[in-house]
This record gives structure tokens, C-alpha cells and sequence, in this order.
């Protein structure tokens, strides 16, 4: 838990300052229209700050920023020796600033400041620190030709890296673009949701503290129809990462065909499950997990284990575990670090998690939760919420619902499970519980899903590849495997 009280927190809160302007070319500068949208905290419903909402104009000079910075090679041409001390001076920025990035996600989006304390802020210099520590250890490849040729085969970066990211983990989905495209050499232009900008926009800031030359990362404010739109189509975009929705990122594999045929790297959504077996015989740790995968972050996670396919023996006894786990997640104050549950991220959003709940609530049996609630008379809130005996067709179980919704379903064998388990257009992640070696092997085999996770849940770390199969997108983030994303091969032969 973080050191400082909620009195603490309430203090800083009162102190802190947002950034409210994009950050093109290494300043902070309004939008070009003069536009600004509002930035609520969902706990509270008050506007932090109007921030400049940026448009095709201000995608137009963040682009030529990052072209000039990558083409002058005051980023790109430097050794990776070079990068790699920047990229460690960043990290260690993030980690001086611990307590203001970990409020700003806290803030804009709902979060737990115990959770970006603890989680997201160390998260994110740690992945910066992997990267810096990795950039000068690659080396590339010489051909096995014969002799009289030499034939190198050498990673370049790409260029310009666009990078749009959702609200979830604000900092940390900017992290996973900008660790590894920055310490490959490449220039950045990122557009953080609208929900959440400040921690990029800070970001930024640290990142010229660094040493970062000015127009290697940009930072463009906006909404995702103009800001996002813009830096979509853009002729002078090499590369556009995504993380968000499975629609969303279906227009972006648009954009790229309707304009320069960008790279477009997609990281979108999920409705993973999590298989528990009888032969299970940790069946408090099975809960412990379950609970966590669907509750944290206030089921604000693209992995979130959702669906939960049960075997049937087993199953009252999960669910009636899991109901006092949720009993004991409820929403709290986002800034008091006894809070269990924060803010869902806006009202709009809450109100989606509702409908499903409320049409869940006639096709499924409510264990537990089911209500909106307010914390101290305000923000939007969703109690953890529990659905059992819900059928494999329903909404429940095939949408991504994002919010605290865990929906049960009982399974009797194990193919069963794995046909259910695959039966989703989504393949992020998926979590399995037995004590079964052999088990564990053949169905992590058999499940279609970027990371299976085995007697746990969402394991996650720098070291290994982050990304879907299906229509939960492709690429992927974290690992040296992100590197093929920002950098292009090229091959020179030379005749001796
Ligand atoms: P979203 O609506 O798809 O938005 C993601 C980003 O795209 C935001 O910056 C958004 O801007 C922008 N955008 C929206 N409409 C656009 C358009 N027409 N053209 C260009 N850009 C546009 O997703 P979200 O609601 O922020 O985040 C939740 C989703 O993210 C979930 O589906 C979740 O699974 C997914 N996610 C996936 C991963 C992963 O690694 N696979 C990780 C985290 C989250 P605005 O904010 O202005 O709308
Ligand atoms: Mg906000």
C-alpha cells in the first residue's frame, strides 16, 4: 500500500497541476482552432481542466516535428548507446515523480491512486528501463553468403510513429508504444484518449527533462474522430499503433488503405476466459485470481478474465468464494488508499456497463452487485457484479462489457470448455486452473489466446509478448518481439 494517507493524497490533489496544452516540437502550445474539450475526474464529476483539442492542423506540424527531429537524426542517428542513458534518465524521472503521475491517472480516469502507485507508474519506468537496457544488446545479421559478398541485414527505425491509446492505463498504454519505438530511433506523435491526457502530456515533459531532443515525442490532445482521424490518414505516418476497441481499430486498417498504406499495429479487445478444473485443489487461490482478473482496475482491462467456465462440481463452491470477495471490493474514494473499487471512467461509460447488467439481470441469475452507486454523493460508480448460469450465447458472455461483470458458466469436460473458451471473435488472453501438468499443457495449446496464464491470471512482464489473435488484433507490444513493429530490415550487398 502507498505511504502516504488519504488525507495525504487529498492535499496533493488540491496542489496538482495539469498540462492543458499539446506538446509539439518540445513545447506546449493551444490548438490551433483554439479548441478545448473538458477533463472530468469520474470520481467526482468536476472538471480538472479544458485541454487544447487538437485537429488535422495540429496532427499536420506534430508530423512535421517528428519528420524534421528523424530526418535531422538528432534521435534516430545517435548510438544506442547514446539512447539508452536518455531512455534511463526518463525512467528514473518517472519513478522522482511517483506520486504526481500516480494521482493524474488517478484523477482523470477513476483509478485507484493505490493501484498507479504501486502498478501503473513503476510499471511503466520499468518497461522504459527494459527497453534502454535492451537497445545497445541487439545485435544485427550478416548473410551467409559466399565470398566476395558481404551482406549486412540491419534493423533501421521506421520513421514516424503515430500512437493512439485508450483510458484504461493511460501512462502504461503510452509506455508500450513509446518505450520501444523511441529506443529504436523513431520520432512520435501520440494521441492519448480523450478521457485521460495529462499523464502523456507530462510524459513528454520528463521525456526533454531526459534529455529527449525536442519533436521526438509529441503529444496531440484531441478527440479520436479529429486528432485520431488525422494522424490515421496521414501521408507522412509510417507506422500507427493502436490500442483500444475492436472497432476503432477496424477503421485504422481504413485509414492506412485510404492513404499512404501505413503499417497499422492493433491491440484491441478481449473477452478472455478462465477455465477452472475440478482437479483444481487451490480452489481459494482459483478465487483469489478470479476475482482479481474481472475487479481490477474496475474490469477496466482489454485481458480481464470475464467469462468464467466452471466445471460443473466445482462450480457453487467457486461462485460462493467469489461472492465474498466481491463483497469485499466495493467502490470507494479513488484517493484513499483503503478503497477497494474505483470510478468507472466516465458516466457514459457507466451507463453502458449498466445496460448490460440490467439485461443480464433477466437472462442470467445476479449473484452479487448489479447496482450503480456514488461515493460521497458523487461520481459513477459500478458495484462488483456477479452473473451465474449464464448462457454461452448471450451477451454476457460474448461482449466486452469493460466494466466489473464476471458472467459463470459451467462446463462438464474439457472439451467442452476449450470449444466454449475459443467460441469468441476475441483471443487476448485466456487463464486455466488444475493441477495437471499434462492438462495444463495440452489446453494452453489448444486455446486460442496471445498469453495463456496457468494457476494464475494475466501474468504479464516486459520480458514477454503482449498481443491477440482473432479480432483482438495484431502485433505485439512488450518483449524484443515490439521491436519489429518500428523498425524496417534493410539489406546492404556489397561485391569485394
Ligand atoms: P476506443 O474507443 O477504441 O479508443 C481508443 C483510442 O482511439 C482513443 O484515443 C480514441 O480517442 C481513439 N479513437 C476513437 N474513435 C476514433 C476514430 N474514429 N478514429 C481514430 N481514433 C479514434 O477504446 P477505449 O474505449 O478508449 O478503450 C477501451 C478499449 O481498449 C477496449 O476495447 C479494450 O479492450 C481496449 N484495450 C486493449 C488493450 C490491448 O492491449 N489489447 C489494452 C487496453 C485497452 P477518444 O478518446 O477521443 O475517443
Ligand atoms: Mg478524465
Amino acid at each position: 500500500m502507498s505511504e502516504l494517507s488519504h488525507k495525504d493524497w487529498i492535499g496533493k490533489a488540491s496542489a496538482i497541476r495539469f498540462r492543458d496544452k499539446a506538446f509539439i516540437d518540445g513545447k506546449a502550445v493551444p490548438a490551433r482552432s483554439g479548441r478545448t474539450f473538458a477533463s472530468i475526474n469520474p470520481a467526482t464529476g468536476e472538471t480538472l481542466a479544458q485541454v487544447a483539442s487538437g485537429g488535422e492542423e495540429d496532427i499536420d506540424l506534430a508530423v512535421a516535428a517528428a519528420r524534421r527531429s528523424f530526418e535531422a537524426g538528432v534521435w534516430s542517428r545517435t548510438s544506442p548507446g547514446h539512447r539508452k542513458e536518455v531512455l534511463l534518465r526518463l525512467a528514473g524521472l518517472l519513478r522522482e515523480n511517483l506520486h504526481e503521475l500516480a494521482l493524474l491517472e488517478s484523477l482523470d480516469m477513476g483509478k485507484l491512486v493505490n493501484d498507479a502507485v504501486t502498478i501503473d507508474v513503476p510499471g511503466s519506468a520499468a518497461i522504459f528501463q527494459w527497453y534502454a537496457e535492451a537497445i545497445d544488446k541487439i545485435y544485427d545479421e550478416v548473410a551467409p553468403t559466399g565470398e566476395g559478398d558481404l551482406v549486412l541485414v540491419r534493423r533501421e527505425p521506421l520513421g514516424v510513429i503515430g500512437a493512439v491509446v485508450p483510458w484504461n492505463f493511460p501512462l502504461d498504454m503510452a509506455t508500450w508504444k513509446c518505450a520501444p519505438a523511441l529506443a529504436a530511433g523513431n520520432s512520435v506523435v501520440l494521441k492519448p484518449a480523450e478521457q485521460s491526457p495529462f499523464s502523456a502530456l507530462r510524459l513528454a515533459e520528463l521525456a526533454m527533462e531526459a534529455g529527449l531532443p525536442a519533436g521526438v515525442l509529441n503529444v496531440v490532445p484531441g478527440l479520436g474522430e479529429t486528432a485520431g482521424q488525422a494522424l490515421g490518414r496521414h501521408m507522412d505516418v509510417d507506422c500507427l499503433a493502436f490500442t483500444g476497441s475492436t472497432a476503432v481499430g477496424k477503421m485504422f486498417l481504413q485509414y492506412s488503405g485510404q492513404s499512404n498504406m501505413k503499417q497499422v499495429w492493433l491491440e484491441t479487445g478481449g473477452k478472455s476466459p478462465n477455465l477452472v478444473f475440478a482437479d483444481c485443489s487451490n480452489l481459494d487461490a482459483a478465487a483469489d485470481m478470479a476475482a482479481f482478473g474481472i475487479f481490477f482496475n474496475q474490469g477496466e482491462v482489454c485481458s480481464a478474465n470475464s467469462r468464467l467456465l466452471v466445471q460443473r462440481e466445482i462450480k457453487d463452491a467457486l461462485v460462493e468464494k467469489l461472492a465474498e470477495r466481491a463483497a469485499a471490493t466495493q467502490p470507494g474514494d479513488p484517493l484513499d488508499p483503503a478503497s477497494k473499487m474505483g470510478a468507472m471512467v466516465d458516466a457514459n461509460h457507466a451507463a453502458n456497463v449498466m445496460r448490460f447488467i440490467e439485461a443480464g439481470k433477466k437472462s442470467a441469475r445476479l449473484v452479487t452487485g448489479g447496482g450503480q452507486v456514488s461515493v460521497n454523493g458523487r461520481g459513477s460508480f459500478v458495484q462488483p457484479t456477479i452473473f451465474d448460469n449464464v448462457g454461452h450465447g448471450d451477451p454476457l458472455a460474448r461482449d466486452e462489457i469493460f466494466g466489473p461483470v464476471l458472467s459463470v458458466i459451467a462446463f462438464d469436460d474439457e472439451d467442452q470448455a476449450v470449444r466454449m473458451a475459443n467460441d469468441s471473435i476475441y483471443g487476448l488472453a485466456a487463464s486455466l486452473w488444475t493441477d495437471s501438468l499434462s492438462r495444463a499443457h495440452r489446453i494452453a495449446g489448444r486455446l486460442r489466446a496471445g498469453t495463456v496464464s496457468v494457476n494464475t491470471v494475466d501474468a504479464l512482464s516486459p520480458m514477454t509478448p503482449f498481443g491477440g489473435f482473432k479480432q483482438s488484433g495484431f502485433g505485439r507490444d512488450l518483449s524484443l518481439h515490439s521491436f519489429d513493429k518500428y523498425t524496417a530490415l534493410k539489406t546492404t550487398w556489397i561485391k569485394y
